[in-house]
């Protein structure tokens, strides 16, 4: 996992966020539950005390305290109803002490006495060890006769407690549940939301000087990828603008460059042929035909790649073997190889259907068969191999015994103008346009080129085109 990508970092801020923003509801809802739990407790034990305050009041007044035990354990009954109760006297001296309750909720002797001075009223919440506490209401009265009396009761807190327990355990649950949802929903959401950006690089990825007419899909959401995808647009646009400008300049410079030069090689043949030309002005003029059909040479494939990049590749699109032109090629070829003593050897038995120009991938193969001859040495070996791969496309590879290319020229051999040795390569009449132009028609027709060499080894280029 991608723990840069955008997507994992938004999914993850979600889940952070949504989870802190749980667990502050979480502590609120506990707290507010258990402090609503505690008043309601507290309320109910002040009322109760209220009640058996009233009680004595009035059994004080009519028969005094002598029969206080038998009046509260008859009328609220404490022990059976897991209640505390008890009754002390201003100075302290216990009159009443409920006993152990039947739920066994607390220990009625674990309660520390009543200690003067007395409060009118009060509450509060006694801890009796364990995780236990009771929650004690007090009410102080006094009789007819003057004597004051602090009325307690109070009830174990054990069932408010249990009911904060399971609340906040159903919330802890709960919690872990949600965040686990976020994480998944923010995921899936991010990864929805990424989608048309995925969608604008994949298609931004395969725009190229090659279709720059293409352009990327814009959402109309009226939002930041929809301005981002205009504005890559537009900027495609501008790039496809001044592609278009500099390849006309080329086609227009070379169409230009390609008369005043068919001129100037017939007036040099002129002279030369003519018959007061002297022997060593012969030689001169020569040389000039030369150089003139070099530059002619230069001219011609510049005007050739700026065809191809305008896509006129496809002036006859036919269906044929190039097994068998990569055949007949190395047959009109074999002379300059004898020439050089090297040997091609091919391996063409199969027919390999195609479709395309095939004048201009009978370029390619002499292109790719003439730089084998020129760059290897006499006496070594070419070989030539066309087979259909498994993959459903048409390969031709030349590899040579030749000088091989350098690794850190390896990348370059198919750019225009690019020669690895210029002043070697200028001797055998290389202008570094012959691998451009095999480039471009292979693009043209949808395929693929490429070279392994080792340097001083020889090298293997090979093409890939679709088959037919
Ligand atoms: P050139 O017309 O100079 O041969 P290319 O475009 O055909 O131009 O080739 C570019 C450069 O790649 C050449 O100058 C040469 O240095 C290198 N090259 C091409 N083919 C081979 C080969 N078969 N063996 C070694 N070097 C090669």
């Amino acid at each position: 996992m991608n723990t840069k990508s955008l997507t994992f970092q938004l999914t993850v801020w979600h889940a952070v966020i949504l989870t802190a923003c749980f667990v502050v509801l979480g502590f609120a809802i506990h707290f507010g539950l258990q402090k609503q739990l505690d008043e309601s407790w507290a309320d109910v034990q002040m009322k109760r005390a209220h009640q058996m305050a009233s009680g004595i009041l009035r059994d004080a007044a009519e028969g005094g305290l002598s029969n206080l035990k038998n009046q509260i354990d008859r009328y609220y009954s404490p022990g059976a109803n897991n209640r505390f109760a008890r009754v002390t006297r201003s100075d302290g001296t216990l009159l009443y002490v409920s006993g152990d309750p039947k739920d066994n909720s607390f220990d009625a002797d674990a309660i520390p006495p009543a200690r003067p001075p007395f409060q009118l009223e009060s509450v509060r919440q006694v801890s009796l060890g364990g995780g236990r506490a009771i929650m004690l209401a007090s009410q102080l009265i006094e009789t007819s006769d003057g004597t004051k009396l602090l009325v307690e009761a109070g009830m174990a807190m054990d069932v408010a407690q249990a009911t904060v327990r399971d609340v906040t355990f159903s919330l802890t649950v709960g919690l872990i549940v949600a965040a686990g949802i976020a994480a998944l929903s923010g995921w899936v959401l991010v990864k929805r939301a990424m989608r048309p950006v995925d969608h604008i690089a994949a298609t931004a990825a395969s725009i190229s000087s090659h279709n720059l007419n293409e352009r990327l899909p814009v959402a109309k959401t009226g939002d930041e990828l929809e301005r981002l995808s205009i504005a890559l647009n537009q900027m495609i646009t501008r790039l496809d603008e001044a592609f278009e400008t500099s390849r006309r300049f080329v086609a227009d410079a070379s169409h230009e460059l390609r008369t005043p030069l068919t001129i100037l090689r017939g007036e040099l043949e002129g002279i030369m042929q003519g018959a007061d030309t002297r022997p060593q002005e012969q030689e001169r003029i020569g040389s000039l035909l030369e150089e003139v059909e070099r530059l002619t040479h230069i001219v011609e494939g510049l005007f050739a790649i700026s065809r191809l990049d305008a896509g006129e590749a496809q002036a006859e699109w036919v269906r044929f073997d190039l097994a068998k032109l990569v055949d007949s090629t190395a047959d009109q070829m074999a002379l300059l190889a004898e020439d050089k003593a090297i040997g091609i050897s091919r391996h063409t038995s199969e027919a390999v259907w195609i479709q395309g120009d095939r004048a201009r991938l009978k370029q390619v193969i002499v292109n790719l068969l003439d730089n084998a001859i020129k760059y290897t040495l006499p006496g070594g070996r070419v070989r030539l191999e066309v087979s259909a791969t498994k993959e459903g496309r048409a390969r031709l590879s030349v590899a040579d015994t030749g000088i091989g290319i350098p690794k850190e020229a390896l990348g370059h051999v198919f750019d225009r103008f690019f020669r690895v040795d210029k002043a070697r390569s200028r001797d055998v009449g290389g202008a570094g346009l012959g691998l451009a132009i095999v480039k471009s028609i292979v693009n043209a027709h949808s395929g693929k080129v490429g070279v392994d060499s080792m340097y001083g080894d020889g090298s293997c280029f090979w093409i890939e085109l679709p088959l037919a």
